[in-house]
């Protein structure tokens, strides 16, 4: 049964309005009024207030499509993203939520329906996860036994431990065992083992992460009345359901790699051997699509400086393949086409998102080739000396003089073996800044204090406001 992402996105959504929730948009990926995380990474970021029973809504069971962003903080898979066949950096994740409603056993009733019913998965490769237990928190025997008790084979119900199966909120706040479905796609069944399992072989795909908000971080008491929170990464489940082995093979990918392939004027085979370059090229458009239009524009600090960075690699991923002229916003106008529909802010501000990328990445591509340059000096010099590490005081000379953010210089490093002295790159920053303070201080004391605002890790986000405004933003 091959199903489209829109039918997956779809059928989960659907399943759950059937079953007494809720649909709930997604929200920005810009989280309003959280100020401990840069972007939404999760489904239950929109809920936060609701679990933490600061917040009520009308429902107590929701479904939602996210627009997630892994690119900051506890989870980063920006370094995954082109070499792994199933990381993003922007993703969409289905999930569905019980404040204080259903439980464990309910949850897993109906997830193992909707994987088995609905998506018709095949039972003998799915593969179930659960915390096995520590010295402060006792085995989740209740998941595995409800598992089993759905049909799941009992040697496929696995334990792992804190960093695989135990979910936290924060220092304070729920937290609890999670459950996860992975499952084996591999051509030959009789080669399926329970070590592939949270391995990094590319034949077990994990598909599901379902929460039991269970405790009180604090106490470590059981919560009075315990939430469900799950995350379904629908790329992940497009790749299953299409029968391919990499999220960039399914439906939501190929239009926008064949069009880097057009736009390049290259082939398939050209795509095959620089993989990589591609497909992080794909991904990345995503992610600056869908972060122009949640108001976010390109910048120096915080979110601003993020999408920076996103950009400015997918440029030089560009260069790796043979651009040699701006592409990302041809690539972006497919991002825009192939998501419009479900996601009418990219239609809406459609001319934004182009010319913010556009004028992005020729600004970059100003210096692009100058700090290649001299980054391959500076190579050379390492390696004159015998030495591995790159020094912080040329990998700020490379961000200040040529704008390459520094896991820019580091991705490069590495491609050549090499890594850079991260501290010493703070260090010489940190100089820069006391010396343009001291240089303002020294002319006009109002100066100094406009210069100390500046430097401040400011970007307090203000939502599409920002928009108005974004002349003085753009090309910051
Ligand atoms: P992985 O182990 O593959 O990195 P994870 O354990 O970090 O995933 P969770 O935090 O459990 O992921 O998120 C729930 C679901 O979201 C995952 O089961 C997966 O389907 C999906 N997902 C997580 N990270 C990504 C990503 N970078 N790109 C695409 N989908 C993702
Ligand atoms: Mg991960
Ligand atoms: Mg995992
Ligand atoms: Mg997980």
């Amino acid at each position: 049964q091959k199903l489209t992402a829109a039918q997956i996105r779809e059928t989960f959504i659907s399943f759950f309005k059937r079953h007494g929730h809720t649909h709930v948009p997604s929200s920005s990926l810009v989280v309003a009024d959280d100020p401990t995380l840069l972007f939404a990474n999760s489904g239950m970021v929109q809920f936060k207030d609701v679990f933490l029973g600061r917040e009520q809504r009308p429902y107590t069971r929701a479904v939602t499509a996210q627009k997630c962003l892994r690119v900051s903080g506890k989870h980063n898979d920006l370094e995954e993203v082109g070499p792994s066949p199933r990381h993003h950096t922007f993703f969409e994740m289905l999930g569905n939520f019980s404040f204080g409603d259903y439980f464990k056993a309910e949850a897993i009733r109906l997830a193992w329906k909707l994987l088995t019913e609905e998506f018709q998965l095949p039972v003998e490769r799915l593969w179930f996860t659960v915390f096995a237990g520590d010295d402060e928190v006792p085995p989740d025997d209740e998941a595995a036994a409800l598992w089993i008790a759905q049909g799941a084979d009992p040697s496929r119900v696995l334990r792992f431990g804190r960093k695989d199966n135990f979910w936290v909120m924060g220092d304070t706040g729920p937290c609890g065992p999670c459950s996860e479905i992975t499952i084996y796609i591999g051509d030959d069944l009789s080669q399926m083992r329970a070590e592939g399992v949270n391995s990094d072989d590319p034949n077990y795909v994990e598909i599901w992460n379902n929460v039991f908000m269970q405790y009180d971080r604090a106490t470590m008491q059981p919560l009075p009345r315990p939430s469900v929170d799950t995350g379904m990464g629908l790329e992940r489940m497009a790749m299953v359901m299409q029968g391919v082995h990499s999220t960039y093979d399914t439906d939501l990918f190929v239009s926008i790699i064949n069009r880097i392939i057009a736009v390049r004027g290259s082939d398939e085979e050209h795509y095959q051997a620089h993989r990589s370059a591609y497909r992080a090229i794909a991904d990345h458009s995503r992610a600056i699509a869908f972060l122009i239009a949640d108001g976010v524009l390109p910048g120096n600090l915080g979110r601003p400086y993020v999408l920076r960075r996103i950009l400015r690699r997918a440029a030089y991923q560009g260069r790796t393949i043979g651009f040699e002229r701006p592409f990302l916003a041809e690539v972006i106008t497919t991002v825009i086409d192939q998501m419009g529909e479900v996601y009418p802010e990219l239609v809406n501000r459609r001319e934004l998102i182009l010319s913010a990328a556009d004028q992005e990445e020729r600004q970059f591509l100003r210096t692009l080739s100058g700090g290649l340059s001299r980054l391959n000096a500076v190579i050379e010099q390492v390696r004159t000396r015998g030495e591995t590490v790159i020094p912080g005081t040329d990998a700020f000379v490379l961000k200040d003089t040529y704008g390459f953010p520094l896991d820019l210089t580091q991705k490069i490093a590495a491609e050549q073996g090499l890594t850079v002295d991260e501290a010493g790159y703070e260090a010489a920053m940190a100089e820069q800044r006391a010396r343009s303070r001291a240089a303002a201080a020294g002319k006009r004391g109002g100066e100094a204090d406009l210069w100390a605002e500046l430097d401040l890790p400011a970007s307090h986000f203000t939502g599409y406001e920002r928009l108005s405004d974004r002349a003085t933003v753009i090309g910051m």
